[in-house]
This record gives structure tokens, sequence and C-alpha cells, in this order.
């Protein structure tokens, strides 16, 4: 299997974890092949995670705006409410084809550590999840969802004790117990095999897009649009796409509070190729080749790097890259529940937001295809805060003098 897209990919890894990677790689190679692998995913995907997942003619949005016709892949329907738990089930049955016992993950905002602590549940693995102890201060409800899962979450107390630590804390537990241990990555980006593998087990979404248009319009779609973070709905969405020359594929990344540096998580055009956390791609970076801190409202985006295959497609001007801003974000979470009873996940909404300019450039007969990774229950608190909702500071400050804490 190719390790590289161009320049950009490899496995830049301690010499220790060669051996699991190829391990790795070699066990889905024959996972490819196996008609008895292929049916578990499928029946995994059909009958837990509810796919496949609707593509909605968005009638109110395209008619109020005038424009191209508005198509939302509604990948928020999944089980746990994003298109994470896909990735996470095709290396959850790797791993059990390996005969691991136990999967460990990293999580930065714990979305990627709800998905696995649910996986490790569903197919019988011990799971461990790492965590920044900044992290699991700020993102406590998802920190209590893993533990309910059956999880451990281990604090990371080091350095920042954010997310690059506790990738760091998770790639020392994989050297230590690489035996029976898989580390479960989330995202197109890590070493090889990871954006392979990941990416070929998102890429049902582009499959499903293409078989759904093909029956309501009977054509191809002439825009896909997704949000980036390490981009893994993204290549999920446009993987099928890439040969059609006439589909455009837009990434949409997060221009946060702004264009300076620590403002945002726009790696095109901030970033610089480096070699980072085992692969080589564009990157948020300073000269010494520590990242850059990022920000952005939605957590999922707030990520320093991006798959090796989207720096390729950058390069390459297949996949044209664009940013929105925070409050863009918002207030295309805001028109899309008004519109379509959609209340998207804050990421999804910045390719919603992209898609509210692009649509009435565009004439009627056009087609945009919105991939919304998924829904935004998990935003609840920031979105309160971000719309101002007093009420609901009375009721939470109401709720806690009932538990009688801080009295
Ligand atoms: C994690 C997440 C993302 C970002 O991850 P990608 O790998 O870029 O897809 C986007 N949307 C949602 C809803 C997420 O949970």
């Amino acid at each position: 299997m190719k390790s590289h897209f161009g320049k950009y990919g490899g496995a830049y890894v301690p010499e220790m974890l060669i051996p699991a990677l190829e391990e790795l790689e070699n066990a889905y190679i024959d996972a490819k092949k196996d008609k008895k692998f292929e049916k578990e995913f499928e029946d995994l995907l059909k009958n837990y995670s509810g796919r496949p997942t609707p593509l909605i003619f968005a009638k109110n949005l395209t008619e109020k705006l005038g424009g191209a016709k508005i198509y939302l892949k509604n990948e928020g329907l999944n089980h746990t409410g994003a298109h994470k738990i896909t990735h996470c089930l095709g290396q959850a049955l790797i791993a059990k084809r390996l005969g691991k016992k136990r999967l460990i993950a990293e999580t930065g905002a714990g979305q990627h550590g709800v998905a696995t602590a649910t996986v490790a549940a569903k197919l019988g693995f011990a799971c461990t999840v790492y965590m920044g102890e900044e992290d699991i201060k700020r993102q406590r409800p998802n920190v209590f969802l893993m533990e309910r899962l059956g999880a451990k979450v281990a604090p990371v107390g080091f350095g920042s004790k954010t997310l690059k630590d506790a990738v760091n804390a998770a790639i020392k537990d994989w050297i230590e117990n690489v035996e029976d241990t898989h580390y479960l990555l989330g995202s197109v980006v890590g070493p090889h095999p990871f954006p392979t593998m990941n990416r070929d087990f998102q890429s049902i979404v582009g499959s499903e897009i293409r078989k759904q248009l093909r029956e309501t319009e009977g054509l191809l779609p002439d825009y896909v649009v997704a949000c980036v973070g390490g981009g893994s709905n993204a290549m999920g969405a446009f993987t099928n796409f890439i040969k059609d020359k006439s589909v455009k594929l837009i990434g949409v990344e997060a221009g946060g509070r702004g264009k300076k540096i620590g403002d945002n998580a726009t790696r095109f055009p901030t970033g610089s190729v480096g070699v980072v956390e085992g692969y080589k791609s564009y990157f948020l970076q300073d000269s010494d080749g520590q990242l850059q801190k990022t920000h952005s409202i939605s957590a999922g985006l707030d990520y320093p790097g991006i798959g090796p295959e989207l720096s390729l497609l950058h390069d390459k001007k297949r996949v044209g890259f664009v940013s929105v801003t925070d409050m863009e974000a918002v207030e295309a979470v805001d028109v899309l529940s008004k519109t379509e009873g959609i209340i998207t996940a804050l990421e999804s909404a910045h390719a919603v937001s992209y898609a509210l300019k692009l649509a009435p450039t565009l004439s009627k007969e056009k087609v945009i295809v919105v991939n919304l990774s998924g829904r935004g229950d998990k935003d609840l608190f920031i979105l309160a805060k971000a719309f101002n909702d007093k009420k609901f500071y009375e009721f939470l400050k109401e709720y806690i003098s009932e538990l009688g804490i801080g009295s």
C-alpha cells in the first residue's frame, strides 16, 4: 500500500512502533479482501450506527437564498451524533482481527474519546482515553459520557495539558503495550496507514451522496462542501468525487476570531510543511517546528495539522480551501435551525456558512451538497453563551442550588 500522498504522509515514528504499523497495515490489506469483514462492518454501520444517513433537499433554505439547490448530507444522525463512529468501528474491527484486547485514544474536546469508548463497549475492548488536564476541566460532559461508557479517562498533567500532550501520552502507552493494544486514531492524520484506512472507512459518505443524488436529481453535484479539522469527514465526502472534474470540492477551515496567529486554525494559507505527530503535512507551526496555538469556537476544527492527502489535493488545486469565522458559524447554526429544523454541529456550520455565501452566486440548476458532519446537541453550552441566553444561566444556577453545590 502507498504510504505517501505525493510528498506528504509517511510514517515518522519511533522505530519501536514500526512493527505495530506494519502489522496494522497488513491486517487492513487482509480485511479489505475478506467478505466477512465487509459484511460485519456493513452490519454495524447499518444496524448500530444507522446508515445510510439521509441526503436532505434543503427546500426552504434554497428558496430563501434564491440560487443553487442545497442538499444536506446528515451525518449527525449517526449513533453518537457525528461521522466519527464510522472510522472507530472500522478500526475496532481491525483490532479484533489482530487479537487486541484494549483500545487507547487521545482526545481534545472529547468527541473522539466518546466515539472510541462507544465502540470499545460495543465490541468488548478495555479502553483508556488520554486527555489533558485542562481539557478535562473544560469538557466535563464528555468525560462523564466516556466514564459511563466504561472507559478510563487518563488525565495528562505535563506540557500545556491539552491535546498534543495527550497524543504523546497515548504514543507512550502504545509503545509500552503494543502487544495487546490498538491505538485508535481519530481522523485522516497520523502515520501510515491511518490516513488511508480512515479515508477508506469514511468514503461511504461520498458513495451514499452519489447514489442518493442520482435518485433525486439524476446527476452529480456541482459542489461538495465540508468542514476540515483533521479532514476525515471531508475526505469521506470528497473521495468518491475526486475523479469527476466537474465536481468542485471545497474544504472549510476555522477562521476563528480573526487572522492573527493563535486566533484561528487555517492551515491554508498560514501553515507550512513539516513533520509532526508521525506524518508530513501542512501545520500551523513556529520556525522551530513547534505547533502553534489554534482557536476555533468548534472544538473539532481546533487542530494545527491536516490530513496529508488534503495537503496534496490542496497543492494540486483539486480541493479549494476557504475559511469561516466563529461568528459566521454561529449565525449559520441559527439560519439552518430556523429554515430546515436542523441544529447542526458548530464544525458543520462552517460548511453551511460557506454554502450560504455560495448558493446565491450560482444559477438555480446548480447543486451544492453540504456535509453536515455532526449534530449540535453537544454544543448546548457554547451555543447558550454565543446566543447570550440569560435564562439558560438562571436554569444552571437553579440546578446547582438544588443540588446543594457551592452552598
Ligand atoms: C471531530 C469533528 C470534526 C472534525 O474532524 P474531521 O476529521 O476534520 O472530520 C468535524 N465535525 C464534527 C461534528 C466532529 O465531531
